[in-house]
């Protein structure tokens, strides 16, 4: 262990707690002493709260009335590396510390002690072997032998627990107790990867050489090229040098097919960190990633704040993908979090897409990144081939979305037994439901968002809140008896015209809310993917790194969604999401084939789209922002006001705008306050300010300044949105 500062017993010292204080407050050192960045209990009135040693007391109080730490915590201190980058971050997003120190705390059970848990080893060999007991101890020939608990041999044998524990009470197991936390599987860089193609393997030398140091390289490749492959030699090289790997991928519920990639290529799975995991994996990860038990982690944007011992390597993967930007809680960017993490502990970062951020790219123009591009497809020549099918003029009967020349080309690929997939950006049954007696349309109660039919969970639901209602069999407004009735389409109401059109086809829907678990997802993506569909339908859930390899045809129900949103990023969003979408197709030996149902085929994103000019499409979308000071040209940051009451929240709103003098100073324009686009969410109203300044300009200190001592009315709540992604 390095030598940090020590503060022997009695001696007084400053901790930073998770508690909602915007101070540190000051302990005296416990018997045994305690380290700069100990994870500490402390008594906080009659509590006992979490916290880490932070630095000298502030000294405000003599030292005989400091209350002592009541217990240092069996984890190693928190490094200096993370420490900074937690002050760092929390200045970037103006985010108070002790929250910062509650994201990097986010472990379940850090209080307590080692503890122990029931394992099993094989015993005697059965009397009576059953096809069950055998897969069990098969799985402990799989595992070398080594002791498992029952999770894990349920897991992986497919059998109940009883199976388990019989076997045990018949002596064909042994049970005996291991110390919790144990360090992950130790994973094998020099295993053998796949072979790389030429252009892979230069990529691969040239992320093997900038190992090691701080430095960012987009790695761009469309769908199939196979940045993955490439960003894993990546993290060999980051494990032979002795280094951890964090991966952090958008949707974590759908990364099996990585695990098992990483699986293959290593000899073992890596250490995972998601809202999914359990607590004690939680808990186990956390603890390896402090003690370095764990070589590499594959996580969700909250990996970011795990207290790696020493870690070398961050993926970004699909950095494009707005899961990364959290808009709830502390207001971050996964992205650029990943790079200020990186540039406090020497760590190399990739951002890995096939339709990188526009600010990603301009990085990589102006040099401030790296940029490694990889053309091919692997082992297909070609990306798809891309057609608008231009619905202008075309008369499709009522309630249908699929034009003929699309069913044709489902036809063919049901005849050739290939799959199709019909690409639709709407959960539910109908974005809209109105009266026709009156048009009526639902709105849910506490937000300003209409409700959305899903007929699957036959309730109506509001996508804000997640606020659900009966389906009414008669207008709330007018009464009349069975006048409701849906307007558009969502995936569920395409399902209905799949299945009317094409009776026999085996159909799958691939909705987030059409399933109960991530493991639920996960076992439907593996059956359709061997082939268990003939006709995809789905959300833009599909738009992810999935392999199907049978798929040869996209179908973009409705390519003009998200061309009029108004937004500033929803060219750019539309781009990607086609592109990711029309990815799918083809991506083996089989040529695929997009088609965009459009009713603007002249528009320049469709055309973009269609050309497969992904240059053209930046540069334009650059020049655009660049004219309107808009990031990545300039810089934004957005407020939010909520409150129960509309009239405290805009009189919060009034008073910022009155005294924007510290914005002013640095030239910076405000703009509200204004009713946010979702005006009440949760029964709280929502008002927005904007605030809008040049990109070198110190905007986080203007902002603290101008919200220095500022009292909100009633029980208004004011968040800040560094870089705001979404709008809403
Ligand atoms: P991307 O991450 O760019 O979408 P992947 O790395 O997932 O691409 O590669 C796409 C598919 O091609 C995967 O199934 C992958 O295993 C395969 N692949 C890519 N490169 C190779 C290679 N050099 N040898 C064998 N298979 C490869
Ligand atoms: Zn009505
Ligand atoms: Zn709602």
């Amino acid at each position: 262990m390095l030598a940090q500062p020590h503060f022997p017993a009695g001696q007084p010292l400053a901790v930073l707690t998770t508690q909602p204080l915007d101070r540190l407050l000051d302990y005296r050192a416990p018997e045994g002493g305690a380290r700069l960045g100990d994870f500490v209990e402390v008594p906080l009135g009659p509590r006992k709260v979490l916290g880490c040693v932070w630095g000298q007391a502030e000294g405000n109080f003599p030292v005989e009335k400091l209350r002592p730490v009541s217990r240092v915590l069996d984890v190693p201190p928190m490094r200096d590396e993370l420490r900074s980058f937690l002050t760092k971050a929390a200045e970037y997003t103006l985010t108070p510390l002790s929250l910062m120190l509650f994201m990097a705390t986010r472990a379940p059970g850090l209080f307590n002690g080692p503890q122990t848990v029931k394992v099993f080893l094989p015993g005697e060999p059965p009397v009576r072997m059953t096809e069950a007991r055998k897969r069990v101890l098969d799985v402990f020939d799989a595992y070398g032998g080594a002791a498992l608990t029952v999770g894990e041999i349920t897991r992986a044998a497919g059998v109940t627990g009883s199976v388990v524990h019989t076997l045990a009470a018949q002596g064909g197991l042994i049970e005996t107790e291991a110390a919790k936390d144990q360090p992950y599987p130790p994973l094998d860089p020099a295993r053998a990867g796949k072979v790389l193609s030429e252009d892979q393997a230069a990529a691969a030398e040239v992320l093997k050489s900038r190992a090691d140091a701080f430095g960012v390289t987009l790695l761009k490749g469309v769908t199939g090229s196979g940045k993955t492959e490439v960003y894993l030699e990546a993290v060999a090289e980051c494990l032979r040098k002795g280094r951890q790997a964090l991966v952090l991928l958008p949707e974590i519920g759908l990364t099996e097919g990585f695990l098992e990639r990483v699986e293959a290529r290593f000899g073992h799975r890596p250490g995972e960190w998601h809202s999914g995991a359990t607590m004690t994996e939680r808990r186990r990860l956390w603890r390896m990633a402090a003690e370095g038990g764990v070589q590499m982690v594959v996580g969700a944007r909250s990996a970011l704040f795990l207290p790696y011992r020493d870690l070398g390597l961050i993926i970004v993967d699909e950095e494009h993908d707005g899961s990364y930007k959290q808009d709830e809680g502390v207001h971050y960017n996964a992205r650029d979090m990943a790079v200020l993490r990186a540039s406090q502990c020497q760590a190399q970062v990739v951002l890995a897409s096939a339709t990188p951020s526009l600010e990603s790219w301009v990085n990589a123009e102006t040099g401030k990144y790296e940029r490694l591009d990889l053309h091919a497809r692997f082992g297909v020549a070609e990306l798809p081939e891309m057609r608008a099918l231009d619905l202008r003029g075309q008369k499709l009967p009522h309630g249908t979305w699929i034009a003929p020349a699309l069913k044709a080309e489902v036809d063919q690929r049901i005849e050739a037994k290939e799959q199709s997939l019909l690409f639709l950006n709407r959960r539910g049954y109908a974005p809209v439901t109105t009266c026709r007696a009156c048009g009526h349309q639902i709105q849910c109660e506490h937000c300003d968002s209409r409700m959305v039919e899903h007929r699957f969970h036959n309730r109506l639901m509001c996508h804000q809140c997640g606020a659900t209602a009966p389906i009414p069999t008669a207008c709330p407004e007018c009464k009349t008896e069975g006048s409701m009735h849906p307007i558009g389409p969502g995936v569920e109401r395409l399902e209905e015209e799949v299945r009317a059109t094409w009776p026999d086809a085996r159909v799958a829907v691939l909705s987030s809310d059409l399933f109960g678990s991530a493991r639920a997802l996960k076992e439907q993506i593996a059956e359709i993917a061997a082939g268990g569909a003939d006709i995809v339908i789905g959300t833009q859930l599909v738009a992810k790194g999935h392999n199907f390899p049978l798929l040869t045809l996209v179908g973009v129900i409705d390519a003009d969604l998200g061309l009029h949103g108004g937004d500033l990023r929803a060219a750019e969003r539309t781009f990607q999401l086609i592109r990711q979408v029309a990815g799918r197709a083809g991506r083996h030996d089989r040529p695929g084939l997009a088609l965009l149902q459009t009713h603007q085929p002249d528009h320049p994103v469709i055309q973009a789209i269609l050309k497969g000019d992904d240059e053209g499409f930046w540069k334009a979308e650059a020049a655009e922002r660049q004219a309107l000071g808009m990031p990545p040209y300039g810089r934004l940051a957005g407020i939010i006001l909520t409150s129960t009451s509309v009239e405290h929240a805009f009189e919060a709103g009034n008073l910022l705008a009155q005294n924007a003098d510290p914005l002013f100073a640095i030239g910076a324009q405000l703009f509200g306050p204004a009713p946010a686009p979702i005006a009440r969410v949760r029964g709280r109203h929502r008002v927005r300010l904007l605030i809008k300044a040049a990109k070198g300009a110190p905007l986080q200190g203007a902002i603290r300044r101008w919200l220095a001592g500022l009292k909100l009315p009633g029980d208004t709540r004011l968040a800040v949105d560094i870089d705001p992604q979404n709008f809403w």
